[in-house]
């Protein structure tokens, strides 16, 4: 069964950027606050109050059009949308219908073989968000629901894929480099679990061969990469059941139930003469100068791809260390932080200690890089004086776990840990009181038991509070029990 139909995807994707202000007002674009505190007559639709284009929301959306390398319309314009919903105090939302910032570009992708293939994106436009209701909320009387509309007016970016994608893989693959692009690009912090990056998708099937595409049915309000494959999963099994018993597919508009695991009808679709598109008679259009363009193409920030070139090209670290330390603009950023602080000898010892033990820890506790307890800074001089056995690894590690678990200052801890002991009369005075008090070891090991070389080390380190150099403690215990 499965051989019989060719899966076709399409995804729309929006993704809240994270310009300092909202699109077309002063407003902080920050609606993670006291409901209905950070709005203003503008991003509500007051009578009289009139929008103005933020230049940062321009300037986002133009490193997103570079990018997914598509051509741009250096003359576009906006276009009201219109419906009612109470979360859309103006009864219309501002988005681009007509002429787009960008329109034609692509993404590669992964495939499921391993190799790589372009998506074709149509169009990216930039809107604005709309509030939230709250039902469930505590604050919100049982039976009735609020309307919250810190969110009204924030900018967005919508991207239309053509419907290119064949498989779950596919669509999976194109979502994750999507969220890489926009998360190294700074445009986006890619928050899926406050629904920064929401998607919705079109499936149809057809058998195997044919050119023409079957009826599309599209998949809302999706908010993350695992409920776009669930309700993938769903719905392309629904569909082939349906064709299967011979009965034509309807194009409709669908929603994934989470729990049930199913998707279900919303309604059927509105064709974009209802939303009743015309062109935004309070903003001016759009002239993108060259000057610009330019501009925005010289501060582009490095993609992914090109960070990780730039860790195994010039810091020497492996493709896997560099697609650990890449796995999110943060991490890239918090690594060529340290290395600026430490010099480009300490690459691949920092991104040993980052790999190791820093992140060892963020996974644990959940703590995020951009929050980490320990600065790149602290970082960079920690793995300095391990390399040059100021202190040892193991004294370093006890600190540095310290410090990350809110302990203090990496300083101060290293300070009260002490510096290395590496002299000999000191080292020689442990080695001794160890062999004293265990004169049955000392013998057995002088009988051959040399394994018990690590519990003398172990005993040695122990006396030193973790401050002796361990390798040149094993030197002297060998030489001293060897006689
Ligand atoms: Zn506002
Ligand atoms: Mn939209």
């Amino acid at each position: 069964m499965n051989s019989e139909y060719e899966v076709v995807v399409g995804l729309e994707i929006h993704t809240e950027l994270c310009t300092r202000r909202k699109a077309f007002c002063g407003c902080p674009n920050n609606f993670r606050v006291p409901p209905n505190t950070n709005i203003c007559p503008t991003c509500l639709g007051l009578p009289g109050a009139l929008p103005v284009l933020n230049p940062e929301m321009l300037e986002f959306a133009l490193r997103a059009c570079l990018a997914l390398h598509t051509r741009i319309n250096q003359r576009c314009h906006f276009d009201r949308k219109h419906y009612f919903y109470p979360d859309l105090p103006k009864a219309y939302q501002i988005s681009q219908k007509y002429r787009q910032i960008g329109v034609e570009g692509f993404i590669t992708i992964e495939t499921d073989d391993g190799s790589e293939k372009q998506v074709r994106i149509s169009d990216v436009h930039m809107e604005e968000d709309t509030g939230t209701l709250a039902h469930a909320e505590a604050y919100v009387r049982k039976g009735t629901s609020t309307v919250n509309y810190n969110r009204c007016g924030v900018p967005l970016l919508e991207i239309v894929s053509h419907p290119d994608m064949r498989s779950i893989a596919e669509v999976s693959s194109y979502m994750h480099r999507m969220r890489d692009l926009l998360d190294f690009l700074a445009v986006s912090d890619c928050r899926m679990e406050e629904g920064s990056i929401r998607y919705e998708a079109s499936v149809s099937l057809r058998p195997f061969g044919q050119e023409e595409y079957g009826t599309r049915v599209e998949i809302k309000n999706l908010g993350s990469f695992r409920s776009v494959e669930q309700a993938l999963e769903a719905e392309i099994h629904r569909q082939k059941r349906i064709l299967a018993s011979g009965t034509p597919l309807r194009q409709e508009t669908v929603l994934f139930d989470e729990n049930l695991k199913e998707t279900r009808p919303m309604r059927s679709k509105e064709s974009s003469s209802d939303y009743r598109y015309f062109p935004e008679p309070d903003l001016p259009p759009i002239v993108i100068s060259d000057e610009l363009l330019n501009e925005v193409k010289r501060t582009m920030p490095p993609l992914r791809d090109t960070v990780m070139k730039t860790m195994i090209e010039d810091h020497s670290l492996t493709p896997y260390a560099a697609e650990v330390l890449t796995a999110s603009r943060a991490l890239a950023d918090y690594y060529r932080d340290a290395i600026r602080a430490g010099g480009k000898e300490m690459a691949v010892p920092v991104a040993n200690w980052l790999q190791n033990t820093v992140l060892g820890f963020l996974n644990e506790t959940g703590v995020e890089i951009a929050a980490c307890p320990v600065s790149a800074q602290e970082l960079a001089d920690l793995v300095r004086k391990v390399e040059e056995k100021k202190i040892t690894a193991n004294a370093a590690k006890t600190c540095m776990r310290e410090s990350l678990s809110g302990k203090g200052p990496l300083k101060d801890l290293l300070e009260s840990q002490g510096e290395a002991v590496s002299d000999d009369t000191q080292l020689m005075q442990w080695v001794g009181d160890v062999m004293a008090e265990n004169p049955d070891k000392v013998e057995a090991y002088r009988g051959g038991r040399t394994n018990l070389i690590q519990f003398f080390v172990g005993q040695v380190m122990r006396l030193s509070k973790g401050r002796a150099q361990a390798q040149k403690v094993k030197e002297l215990l060998e030489r001293e029990l060897g006689g």
